[in-house]
């Protein structure tokens, strides 16, 4: 038998076994199949879309029985909004033009309850081409429908519960530099009040002031990450690329930190070419080293840092190694992730975001950066970057 009867886009014919009175029995098989079915419903329209034909499945999902249902137009399935917007024989016309029709939307049982339908129009052709009616199978997806909701509901809800968090974890983190801020603010205001002309102590004042600086400084650091990483979720951070060189970017970060890690007691070592050049934003670049670097000393204060930053294959290879607290294997999949904390922030501050941010600008220069770590074994954080843009 042939399997298609040459008009575009209209219905394949059966194709049957060659055996004695096999045509007859397959349709009759058919007719059984069909009327068997009973969570599919499958029923004919003629060509204005009148139901000729409906099956149990049928039944059971809309509720009507086929002596109510049989000659009504198909249109009592759908919602009046969607009748209005002339829906269903919208459905119809794309049917007939491209041969199948297929949506997910409200239907409308006869008790007027509405459940979430897969439909599937089919176009039936006859051999010469002429439009003989359409063939529908309907689907009741209101469980899945539910359980996709159900799904997003969760996750909306895991959603904010992470704003939240992270507002109370936020709002402390500002809060914190602000008490010796004021504190000191304070001070250097009653010193300059106590002191008679002149004999004000520059040395008591600027220890002060180098407090409040300090200060000052981490609370900018907080609000640029903030910042930044509203410009990543609107999609504009933007890279300066231009050539650069990250060898003695690295050696002015590291020098900057010396000072912190002699009061943690971490000794750090760099291992560096003397020039790995590339182009870059030497600024994220900078943030990057500086993301890295401040995590080692903070995770890992007391151990030994090691840097290295060597140029292979076309790519600049950055790491970062500590021997500290090390990270949990169940928190590595999500370390990247903004807002993501390992650890307690009653004994680390953070706002979890410094990795993401670090993840963002290394992507976005088209490299990686992954970690090895395990708990109480120190961390490594490597980043590959390709010395120009593709
Ligand atoms: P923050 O340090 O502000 O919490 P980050 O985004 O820099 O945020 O880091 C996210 C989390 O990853 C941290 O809270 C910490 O649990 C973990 N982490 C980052 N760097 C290290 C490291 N070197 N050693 C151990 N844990 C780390």
């Amino acid at each position: 038998m042939p399997d298609t009867n040459g008009c575009p886009g209209s219905a394949r014919s059966i194709a049957y076994a060659e055996q004695g009175d096999s045509k007859q029995d397959t349709a009759d098989q058919l007719r059984l199949l069909i009327e068997s079915v009973t969570d599919h419903a499958i029923l004919t329209l003629d060509v204005s879309g009148h139901v000729a034909s409906w099956n149990p499945g049928a039944e059971r999902i809309k509720g009507y029985r086929a002596d109510e249902i049989l000659g009504q137009h198909f249109s009592r399935f759908y919602p009046p909004e969607a009748v209005a917007a002339n829906k269903p024989q919208r459905g119809l016309d794309v049917a007939m033009r491209e041969g199948r029709f297929e949506e997910d939307g409200w239907r409308v049982r006869k008790d007027g309850s509405h459940f979430w339908a897969n439909v599937v129009i089919t176009a039936l052709f006859d051999e010469t081409g002429q439009l003989r009616g359409f063939g529908k199978v309907t689907r009741d997806f209101t469980a899945r429908y539910q359980a996709q909701e159900r799904r997003e509901m969760e996750r909306l809800r895991e959603a904010l519960r992470i704003r939240d968090d992270f507002l109370s974890v936020a709002s402390h983190e500002l809060r914190t530099p602000l008490t010796p801020l004021q504190l000191k603010l304070t001070a250097i205001r009653r010193a300059v009040d106590n002191a008679p002309n002149g004999t004000l102590s520059s040395e008591r004042v600027g220890r002060d002031l180098d407090v409040a600086v300090r200060q000052v400084r981490k609370l900018v650091e907080l609000v640029d990450d903030l910042l930044d990483v509203s410009r990543i979720s609107v999609g504009q951070m933007q890279l300066e690329r231009t050539p650069a060189d990250l060898a003695p970017l690295l050696r002015e970060v590291i020098a900057r930190y010396l000072p912190q890690a002699t009061q943690v007691g971490s000794n750090v070592t760099l291992e560096a070419a003397t020039s790995v050049r590339g182009e870059w934003d030497a600024r994220r670049m900078e943030q990057v080293m500086t993301n890295l670097l401040s995590n080692a000393l903070k995770y890992g204060a007391g151990k030994p840092i090691h840097v290295s930053l060597r140029a292979e294959d076309g790519m600049a290879l950055l790491t970062v190694r500590d021997q500290g607290i090390g990270i949990a294997t169940e928190a590595l999949p999500h370390i990247f992730d903004r807002f993501m904390r390992a650890v307690s922030g009653r004994n680390y501050g953070g706002l979890g975001l410094g990795l993401y941010i670090t993840h963002q600008v290394v992507t976005a220069h088209g490299g990686d950066i992954r970690v090895d770590s395990a708990p109480g074994q120190g961390s490594t954080f490597s980043v590959r970057l390709p010395l120009a843009p593709a």
